[in-house]
């Protein structure tokens, strides 16, 4: 067992077979973190997360160690981010990119806004007992709480998708369904960060747990790096796994910890 491993994940039966990632390199690396999942676990409402009190220093040493090569990638607001992590987040892709800090900001598709500002009148009057967040550049329809209405979120998000003449897209997640610009995708996260110069020549490894980090899997492992999947889920385009959140915390600590 290498010392990134848990006991869980020796221990569960997984569908993949992914080996753990191998040691982080900081001359090379660059690093794309997803939040909730991956660096936080996940709660039973998008408030109520709870950051380890270890995980905002260990992200400002990790990111010292790669040089600067460390951005946050995620489907929650820059502010959200900030909200929880604090300043430990300098470069950041939030709402799936719609936000961006540290590279090129893509703007807002006119299109995509309209047909959020009109699914938000649709889902005053039929969302019910859904949990609505509204992010702003994007709409999260949850259904934690309500697992029954599963279906009716996600035929809900079709359909206001559909409205949207292609300028919005569903992307589904852990009991979500978010409307998002269609545009927007942890995938062209990356290619904007690895456009700075200060990611130039960079091998991108992109961690995640949910589907909407299989975009980013896949740009990373275009660019020369690989995708590692948190937890246990299959197919996946990642190459490599890690159990869990605190499985992620000590392959940062090695980083970290590692020979100067
Ligand atoms: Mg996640």
């Amino acid at each position: 067992m290498t010392p990134w491993m848990t006991a869980a994940s020796a221990r569960l039966p997984l569908r993949h077979d992914l080996p753990p990632p191998p040691p982080l390199d900081p001359e090379r690396d660059a690093l794309f973190l997803d939040l909730d999942g991956t660096l936080v676990a996940i709660a039973e409402h998008p408030d109520c997360i709870r950051p380890d009190a270890m995980l905002a220093p260990l992200l400002r040493q990790a990111r010292a160690r790669l040089g600067g090569r460390l951005a946050i990638v995620s489907g929650r607001s820059l502010s959200d981010l900030d909200r929880h992590l604090g300043d430990a987040a300098p470069l950041a892709g939030g709402i799936h990119g719609a936000e961006m800090r540290g590279a090129r900001t893509a703007d807002l598709d006119p299109d995509a806004a309209r047909a959020l500002a009109q699914a938000r009148l649709v889902l005053a009057a039929e969302a019910g007992a859904l949990l609505v967040e509204d992010k702003g550049s994007a709409i999260a329809l949850h259904f934690r709480q309500r697992p029954d209405l599963g279906v009716l979120a996600g035929r809900l998000a079709a359909r206001l998708a559909d409205a949207s003449g292609g300028s919005l897209a569903v992307q589904p997640g852990r009991m979500v369904f978010e409307l998002k610009p269609a545009r927007a995708d942890k995938g062209a996260v990356v290619r904007a960060f690895l456009e700075e110069p200060l990611f130039a020549g960079s091998r991108p490894l992109f961690v995640g747990d949910d589907l909407t980090d299989e975009a980013g899997f896949r740009a990373a492992q275009a660019a020369g790096g690989w995708g590692v999947l948190v937890g246990d889920r299959a197919p996946t385009a990642a190459r490599f796994a890690l159990a869990d959140v605190a499985a992620v915390h000590a392959w940062l600590a090695a980083l970290v910890e590692g020979p100067p």
